[in-house]
């Protein structure tokens, strides 16, 4: 059986010096926001390429502060309007809303998953103040298209890039420092991803920064000093220490990502599947290798009866959800299709040449 993700396997290289760190985080006695969280804070803003990296509980509180920030900067205020993709994880549309902002949402691309930029600009209202491109499954949004049209009409640019640590443009910029602010989680599965939940917001905004260091903890300026009606969404100090040992090896496993990727677009070969469309393959980190097939349900029970394990990123949009009822009445039909036919198959760095060429046989079978 080769499993959709192997979690235990993917974090094995770090386990004696995860034991080691552990050893240090409890010698310490120093449990929140200590020297982890801002060395991690520190090497994660150098590896991004930009001024500041804020760490946060998780990557939803990372996106919703950016916005409460700009909010407090008078940037942005209630009621006004970011454009996000229809196709996007709920996070990204539940971090506006609990902003107190609107998501305006703009349909998808079936080749890229991303939406289109001329979607983008005929979206664009009066009340648009933020555009937030969603880098989906690792592949970047198009960057340089977006902020030309937020220059045009001074829009903020927020980053929604969970599923994208490391990925570059072709001029070697990397994700979370392609606007004004980004957001980052490092759940479990990510692309660098801590043994729980953790998040950050990165930016070369100095405010903004600052704003944020204050939303994560009670908004507080200095201790017991409250400027801000703040949360409690701090990185938490362990899973620094542990993010600290990972960050290292993280180019070197979206490495390992491309090529196994590199090895499925070569190598699947079915009229029946329709692969990823990767124009510019160092812009892609591929957090998930998502293809589409119409029979969905055959292919999924097949695979499982091969030994293949799969997921659906994911198999109902924003707009269908139970929880957005507001949204219903809207109509995406890339989008939707895109969710009908969907299906992501292994890609961890640990997945080993043969099984990748056993997925490959497995895939080239189906019919
Ligand atoms: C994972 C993810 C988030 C949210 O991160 P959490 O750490 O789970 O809060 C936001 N947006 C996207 C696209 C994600 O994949």
């Amino acid at each position: 059986m080769i499993p959709f993700l192997d979690l235990k396997k993917l974090n094995q290289p770090f386990e004696a010096a995860f034991q080691e760190v552990f050893r240090s985080f409890l010698d310490s006695g120093y449990y929140i926001l200590g020297t982890a969280v801002r060395e991690f804070e520190a090497a994660f803003a150098a590896y991004c390429g930009t001024k500041y990296a804020i760490g946060t509980g998780n990557g939803l509180e990372a996106l919703r502060f950016i916005l409460e920030g700009y909010k407090v900067l008078g940037k942005l205020s209630e009621g006004d309007e970011v454009l996000v993709a229809s196709n996007t994880y709920i996070a990204t549309l539940l971090a506006i809303r609990q902003a107190h902002l609107v998501p305006v949402l703009v349909e998808a691309e079936a080749d890229t998953y991303n939406f289109s930029v001329a979607g983008v600009e005929a979206a664009i209202t009066k009340k648009t103040k933020a555009i937030m491109p969603v880098h989906l499954y690792g592949q970047l949004a198009p960057m340089d298209a977006l902020t030309e049209i937020a220059e045009k009409h001074q829009l903020l640019i927020v980053e929604d890039a969970a599923q994208a640590h490391g990925a570059e443009t072709s001029d070697g910029r990397k994700a979370g420092n392609l606007g004004h602010a980004a957001g980052f989680s490092f759940y479990p599965t990510k692309n660098l991803g801590a043994l729980g939940d953790a998040g950050a917001v990165t930016t070369n905004d100095e405010a903004l920064a600052e704003v944020v260091k204050k939303l994560r903890n009670y908004g507080a300026s200095s201790k017991y000093v409250n400027e801000l009606p703040g949360a409690n969404s701090r990185l938490d100090e362990l899973q620094a220490y542990f993010l600290l040992e990972k960050l290292p090896v993280l180019d070197a496993q979206n490495q390992r990502r491309r090529d196994i990727a590199e090895q499925y677009q070569t190598g699947i070969k079915n009229p029946l599947l329709t692969l990823p469309s990767v124009p510019q393959w160092q812009s892609h980190v591929f957090h998930l290798y998502v293809i589409r097939v119409k029979e969905r349900e055959r292919f999924i029970a097949y695979l499982k009866d091969n030994g293949i394990g799969s997921l659906i990123h994911y198999p109902i949009p924003p707009h269908r959800q139970e929880a957005l009822p507001e949204y219903h009445q809207l109509s995406f039909p890339v989008t939707e299709q895109i969710h009908d036919e969907v299906v992501s198959i292994p890609l961890s760095p640990m997945l080993e040449d043969s099984e990748v060429r056993q997925i490959i046989e497995v895939l080239n079978r189906f019919t």
